[in-house]
């Protein structure tokens, strides 16, 4: 049976699809060859080293992969550009900050679709999808996000890392997590949402959020849900070694705070 897409109930593509690192990024980065990593807490462990960023996500159709998900990614070119490139300085307005929550949730839901095994279901429920396909609505609760700027030793970088975190000991018990990390040149975006194991309490009960360590507070600006403009990069960065433990900075510290 084919796959439906992730955001609509058109099938998905068979080949194709959703580029993991968008295609205009092999224009506009020296090509240097990249390594992209990309893992799970499923297990799933795969390696990309690649002179382009051909990785493909083909968990979506051709209608909406070509009408709104092309128009997120030009508009995210538009004004991201020499930020992914050369980390140049940027002054993040309202728009901005939707329009990169909508960015970051389309690839997050992307991740999740490509990673889920058959008899598992989908983190995001399917009206959040829906709603973000047909308006970019990105919902404010349960979900939060931040931008962080990333400094390698390669002259640029791309990762993704989706996890499902969950834990037996209470308060979060009967909880799930969905944390992503997206490094796509200078630019770090994370995200991390929550909801309810059992289906039937959902809707209703309030979710408890997984709160960072403070630690990190200099190098992660949160940016959803909105609170105002943001200056990037923030005073600090990650480097080579930091950005490990910053995507795992849920998984390895899983309590609220
Ligand atoms: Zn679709």
């Amino acid at each position: 049976m084919p796959k439906m897409c992730a955001f609509c109930s058109n099938d998905a593509v068979e080949h194709g699809g959703e580029h993991g690192w968008d295609d205009w990024l092999n224009e506009w980065l020296p090509v240097t060859g990249y390594t992209a990593k990309y893992s799970s807490t499923t297990g799933e462990k795969r390696e990309y080293k690649k002179k382009r960023l051909e990785m493909q996500l083909s968990v979506v159709c051709e209608r909406c992969n070509n009408n709104w998900m092309s128009q997120v990614t030009k508009r995210i070119k538009q004004t991201f550009a020499y930020a992914i490139r050369d980390g140049s300085s940027l002054c993040i307005l309202p728009t901005g900050i939707a329009l990169l929550a909508a960015f970051t949730l389309m690839k997050a839901v992307c991740f999740n679709h490509e990673i889920l095994s058959e008899d598992e279901e989908p983190f995001f429920t399917r009206a959040c999808r829906e709603r973000l396909g047909k308006s970019l609505e990105v919902p404010s609760v349960a979900l939060r996000m931040w931008i962080g700027a990333f400094q390698g030793k390669a002259l640029h970088s791309t990762k993704a890392s989706p996890m499902l975190l969950s834990s037996s000991a209470p308060p979060l018990q009967g909880m799930q997590y969905f944390a992503f990390t997206y490094v796509v040149g200078k630019i770090v975006l994370q995200l991390c949402a929550g909801r309810w194991k059992n289906v039937h309490h959902r809707g209703g009960s309030i979710i408890p959020m997984l709160a960072p360590d403070p630690y990190w507070d200099q190098a992660a600006i949160k940016f959803w849900p909105y609170t105002a403009p943001i200056e990037w990069p923030p005073p600090k960065h990650f480097g080579d070694d930091t950005i490990q433990q910053f995507i795992n900075r849920f998984k390895d510290d899983i309590k609220l705070r």
